[in-house]
């Protein structure tokens, strides 16, 4: 079987939004092991779409289209889908009855042009849509498939996992069941270096090694007959990269460094409280990504000034007069300060000089201390990044998350 996947709207011509769907189908057709050589992007225009479908389906045969299943004139799929088959369209009851209970709830009127989004190529599969209005729908015809899937994609997503993934698992006689690791505070090169050998051996499953901002991620992918027989393939490949890795490894799939961070806060019942220099809100803003992290980090604020370092944080005129403010011991009584003044078990900090002006021979951009205050002990590290302002930025983040994990993991584990 061979895929392809157009992608159809006017705004992804004119570049007014990113194609991520087709990024994500894409993603995922790999991970099922099924073959996609082509991808394409049309406007909202029958004629260009037609002749898209034709090219298509003389070099693949799943066709997987995107966008254009909604209520307005320009969005015209399906219509264009079942001309392509020569196939009259027919109201689907099931569909139109949720539709017009979802219209009734909003006490709207039901229009004809929402009614045209239940109607579909006689024959089709229909694929719900609980997340819109428009359903999807799978036309299969002398061997080729033609998938229609909606534009938005909240809705794309869910009906793609929940309806197709389904469907083309049971036309292939295998799936590809994949593990990711999370790794951080080694770079990609290292990791590859040190699983040389086991990259070397591989068969099935595989590992790849992916770096993306200051993270790396290896992806362990298993080729077998169903979930279970992929995942005890899996298995014995993760323990051998663990053990090498240990805890560089700080998590798995979804998991997110500022989540881990905080579930190891939250276990302990520890308080944290962030004083933020160079990062400027955004060490406090990767923490808040985590969902429940009002359990653990209780303060955090922007010390951008000497002035509110002062007085804020009680860091001494002294230490700033002889040290400077990006300095270790800054970063310490930033640390100690934010802690105190909080009453958090956990104080961190973060000052640099983060570009592209600012910079001196002695001190110059990507110079940042980080400090973590905790049980009593304060613990600094310097730190000479590279890169534009931003990217000195998140890296602080990162590492000081890493750091802060690592400690917690000695401490407490
Ligand atoms: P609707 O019922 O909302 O009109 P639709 O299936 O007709 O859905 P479109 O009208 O093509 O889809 O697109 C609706 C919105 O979905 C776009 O404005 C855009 O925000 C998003 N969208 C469409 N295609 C893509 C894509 N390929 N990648 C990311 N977002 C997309
Ligand atoms: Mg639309």
């Amino acid at each position: 079987m061979i895929a392809e996947i157009i992608s159809i709207g006017t705004e992804l011509l004119l570049g007014d939004i990113l194609n991520t769907n087709a990024q994500y189908l894409s993603r995922r057709l790999a991970d099922l092991g099924i073959d996609l050589y082509h991808q394409s992007v049309v406007g909202d225009n029958g004629e260009r779409l037609k002749e898209e479908l034709e090219r298509a389906y003389s070099r693949s045969n799943l066709i997987i289209a995107t966008g254009g299943l909604g209520p307005t004139k320009d969005d015209l799929t399906k219509e264009i889908g079942a001309e392509y088959f020569n196939k009259p369209m027919e109201l689907h009851e099931e569909s139109y009855k949720i539709l017009s209970e979802h219209f009734q709830r909003l006490n709207r009127e039901l229009t004809e042009n929402n009614v045209k989004q239940v109607y579909f190529p006689v024959g089709s599969i229909i694929l719900p849509n609980p997340f819109g209005t428009a359903p999807g729908c799978i036309i299969e015809d002398d061997g080729k498939i033609l998938i229609l899937l909606p534009g938005p994609p909240k809705e794309n997503i869910p009906m793609f996992e929940n309806h197709v993934v389904p469907y083309l698992n049971k036309l292939t006689t295998h799936t590809f069941i994949s593990k990711t690791l999370r790794i951080c505070g080694i770079g990609e090169s290292m990791v590859a270096t040190k699983i040389n050998h086991i990259i070397d051996e591989q068969s099935n499953p595989t590992v790849a090694p992916y770096a993306k901002d200051s993270e790396v991620t290896l992806r362990i992918t298993a080729k077998a007959k169903n979930k279970e027989e992929g995942y005890n393939l899996i298995a014995p490949m993760e323990k051998a990269i663990q053990k090498i890795l240990g805890d560089n490894i700080y998590g798995t799939d979804e998991d997110t460094l500022e989540g881990v961070v905080g579930k190891l806060l939250i276990d302990n019942k520890l308080t944290l409280a962030v004083a933020e220099s160079c990062t400027g809100g955004l060490l406090s803003g990767r923490l808040v990504n985590y969902p429940g992290i009002s359990n653990a980090v209780i303060d955090g604020c922007v010390t951008y000034s000497n002035d509110a370092k002062v007085k804020r944080l009680g860091v001494k005129e002294a230490t700033l007069e002889k040290y400077g403010a990006v300095s270790e011991e800054i970063a310490k009584e930033m640390a100690e300060g934010v802690a105190k003044t909080s009453g958090a078990a956990v104080g961190i900090s973060t000052t640099g000089i983060a570009g592209p002006g600012g910079g001196s021979e002695e001190k110059p951009v990507g110079l940042v201390y980080v400090g973590i205050h905790i049980k009593g002990k304060t613990f600094v590290k310097k730190l000479q990044l590279s890169g534009s302002r931003q990217t000195i930025r998140e890296r602080t983040v990162t590492f000081t998350l890493d750091w802060l994990r690592r400690k917690l993991l000695s401490l407490y584990i």
